[in-house]
């Protein structure tokens, strides 16, 4: 990819950003926060906050099943904030988003109300080497049940999937492929498009892991053309405990329940019991509303500012990171990637990254130091673990700087 070292302007839609952020203007040690750990999980606009603070005050009782007026604004809400999402995605209709606890929960539903009855011994799962413990532990387990294969398709030396030998390895055996549009620990942007379509053309389901891609880019799931997409709502602006599942309609209609309890029955009898259809079906119990309706209002706070816009001015971003940390004398940046967003994964000389997480968190910088659940990726490198620093659209060239002035420290402490 590209690097420069001309910082970004800041687009007259975000400069207020940072404001509309609460935490942000926080210290940590001393120091200004500079909050470099997005791919972990974003922070929250005081929008979503005042969303999920006004639900607990104003109408917080539990939905779908009460005829009193608290119930029935709550059920409004929670079901405005999933077509908010069947927009932003835009699905071709709002029963194809379910309600689940973050894209984990999500894989693991699909793995089991869809893949599970469907897959045979020595039928084959396709992933990537690059997937988060999320898309690749899932279909393990389900493999192990089945006598099912995973396979993973290699990715180069720069952290490029090889699309070439993937693509080879999408054959008549394959039940379903499942790849991450954005690595969560080196910031590659795989080409979905050519998967899913060869995969479409075979008549193989895929699925996409879009945790790290929802926030930093437009997504049209009719045109991505996948039949599954993932995500998690903390790691965009919205709470912790809710996520979702973008599932095309004519698949979940035929897909067996993921728990089973309240909700998403038609009728319950001790002889048996027959199931609502999606998404009902797969929120047994009562989900979480204020996470749900806070989502909704993190959708309205990203299309605010426009997600080309954000796309543009963090494509920029990232571009001045990678410059200014190739450039910083003993870092090593991991994965060189064609086509990156969001992160960059680093390691020094003679720091281990934990003891760089450690200085840098001295200076007010947050950053993200270990495996990121990617341990494969690590091993793929010959390492066990980097720093990783993480933008969002609040971030600013100012962020970059300080990052690369403290690393700067590190060094000098560590020789
Ligand atoms: N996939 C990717 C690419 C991720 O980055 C993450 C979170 N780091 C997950 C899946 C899992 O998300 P969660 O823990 O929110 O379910």
């Amino acid at each position: 990819m590209i690097e420069n070292l001309t910082p970004p302007a800041t687009p007259d839609v975000l400069k207020q950003a940072r404001v509309d952020f609460p935490i942000l203007s926080r210290t940590v040690n001393g120091k200004p926060l500079i909050y470099l750990d997005n791919a972990a999980s974003t922070q929250k606009p005081q929008s979503v906050i005042d969303a999920v603070s006004r639900y607990y005050s104003h109408e917080n009782a539990n939905i779908h099943r009460g005829v009193h007026l608290l119930s029935t604004e709550a059920t409004a809400a929670y079901e405005s904030a999933r077509q908010k999402l069947a927009r932003y995605l835009n699905a071709s209709d709002e029963s194809e988003i379910i309600f689940t606890r973050g894209a984990t929960e999500s894989i693991n539903l699909v793995a089991h109300s869809f893949l599970e009855p469907i897959i045979n011994a020595g039928e084959e799962i396709l992933i990537s080497h690059m997937e988060h413990h999320a898309n690749i532990v899932p279909w393990q387990l389900l493999a192990k049940r089945t006598g099912a294969r995973l396979r993973v398709a290699p990715i180069d030396d720069h952290g490029n999937l090889e699309l070439d030998t993937c693509l080879s390895m999408i054959g008549p055996k394959t039940k379903l492929v499942g790849i991450v549009h954005v690595s969560n620990s080196i910031g590659t942007v795989n080409p979905i498009e050519s998967i899913v379509t060869a995969a479409r053309e075979r008549g193989i389901a895929t699925l996409i892991d879009c945790a790290q891609s929802i926030q930093h880019m437009p997504l049209d799931v009719q045109s991505m053309g996948c039949d599954f997409v993932v995500f998690s709502g903390h790691k965009m602006f919205a709470p912790t405990g809710i996520g979702g599942l973008y599932g095309r309609k004519s698949l979940l209609g035929k897909m067996r329940p993921y728990q089973g309890g309240g909700d998403m029955i038609s009728r319950v009898s001790f002889d048996g019991t027959t199931f609502k259809e999606p998404p009902s079906r797969f929120e047994a119990g009562t989900p979480h509303i204020a996470g749900a309706i806070g989502l909704g209002f993190a959708l309205d706070y990203i299309e605010s500012i426009g997600r080309e816009t954000i796309h543009n001015y963090e494509s920029q971003l990232i571009e001045y990171a990678v410059g200014r940390l190739k450039n910083c004398q003993g870092v090593e940046i991991i994965g060189n990637p064609e086509h990156r967003s969001g992160a960059i994964s680093f390691t020094m000389e003679n720091a281990h990254p934990h003891d760089i997480g450690t200085i840098l968190d001295t200076e007010g910088v947050a950053i993200r130091t270990g495996h990121h659940c990617c341990e494969p990726l690590m091993t793929r490198f010959g390492i066990s673990a980097t720093a990783r620093a993480s933008i969002a659209f609040y971030n600013n060239s100012d962020d970059i700087d300080v990052l690369v002035d403290s690393l700067t420290k590190v060094r000098t402490l560590f020789g």
